[in-house]
């Protein structure tokens, strides 16, 4: 049976930390604020954004809401995303993608203040992902990928991890900063030849597709550590993720679950970014 990495008590964690530096700035009159930037009413992204509100009212984190109708017009996303690196009183910008068919998503996002770049949807936030620079903040759920291996002490250092999936907001940026912690990754994708083997090979596995329940019994291997971090409903209407988990719970060593697991410490990174961004704006 394996260990289940819940996602809670690494998000309670990054948020007693979080807690502790809004708590120092509101002392010194600065409350660090969220600005949440959603185009239109896709469930999931509303379900994230009910859940990021939360999170944030429990920090002393403000919230303001930009929500625009589907049918918004690129000059009307970026007026938006001009308010917010015009105020002073904002620190970090939420972006929910994909934007509707039409707008330019690169334009938007490259129109945004890097220092309000909470979510590493810049240029110059990936590339310090990418160059191993430190310079701002990367994706919170790549982000949250590793905090989870720290959290429950899973070694990355000389690991061999397989990431699969090579988007921008998990793939691609995870295997860099597990790279950078010395792991050697193999980056897969859906052109990837004889996929099972490469992942069956690895310590660790990163499963980022949003196919549900796609990977079954030929992916594992005994004493692996399993990172789900898809988000799927299944026929069923549930939600799940993109690992058979009931396959993959009785061989592998470790595995985080759907739901409880990547996701509730995507927020939880994100918060902290915020906080980070207040501290360093310091206004
Ligand atoms: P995405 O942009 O659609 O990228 C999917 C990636 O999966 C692509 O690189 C694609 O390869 C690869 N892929 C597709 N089919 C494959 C196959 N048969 N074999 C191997 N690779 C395959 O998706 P995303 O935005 O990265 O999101 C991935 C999942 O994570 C979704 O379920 C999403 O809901 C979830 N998610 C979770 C969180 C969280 O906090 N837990 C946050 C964001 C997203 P190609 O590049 O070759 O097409």
């Amino acid at each position: 049976m394996a260990d289940l990495l819940l996602g809670k008590p690494v998000g309670d964690a990054i948020c007693a930390e979080t807690s502790a530096l809004v708590e120092k700035l509101t002392t010194e009159g600065v409350q660090p604020t969220l600005a949440i930037v959603r185009v239109g009413e896709r469930p999931d992204d509303i379900s994230y954004e009910r859940s990021a509100c939360r999170r944030a009212e429990s920090l002393g984190i403000g919230v303001r809401p930009f929500t625009l109708p589907q049918d918004a017009s690129q000059d009307d996303i970026l007026a938006a995303i001009a308010t917010i690196n015009e105020d002073d009183s904002i620190h970090g910008c939420l972006l929910f993608r994909p934007l509707p068919k039409g707008i330019d998503e690169a334009a938007v996002c490259s129109a945004l203040s890097p220092a309000k770049d909470v979510d590493g949807i810049t240029a110059g936030s990936l590339a310090g992902v990418f160059m191993d620079t430190g310079i701002g903040f990367p994706p919170c759920t790549a982000q949250a990928c590793v905090e989870i291996l720290d959290h429950y002490g899973v070694a990355t250092e000389g690991a061999s991890v397989a990431v699969v999936g090579r988007s921008l907001v998990i793939g691609k940026p995870v295997a860099m900063l597990l790279l950078s912690r010395n792991a050697t990754v193999t980056l897969c994708h859906s052109r990837s030849r004889n996929l099972p083997a490469l992942c069956q090979e690895a310590d660790i596995v990163v499963y980022a597709t949003g196919r549900p329940r796609a990977y079954s019994l030929e992916h594992f291997a005994e004493g692996q550590t399993i990172l789900d971090v898809g988000i799927n409903v299944d026929d069923e209407g549930n939600l799940c993720g993109d690992v058979d988990f009931d396959a993959a719970e009785p061989l592998v060593a470790a595995i985080t679950p759907v739901p409880r697991g990547v996701g509730s410490v995507t927020t939880a990174v994100l918060m902290r970014h915020v906080a980070q961004a207040a501290a360093s704006l310091g206004r």
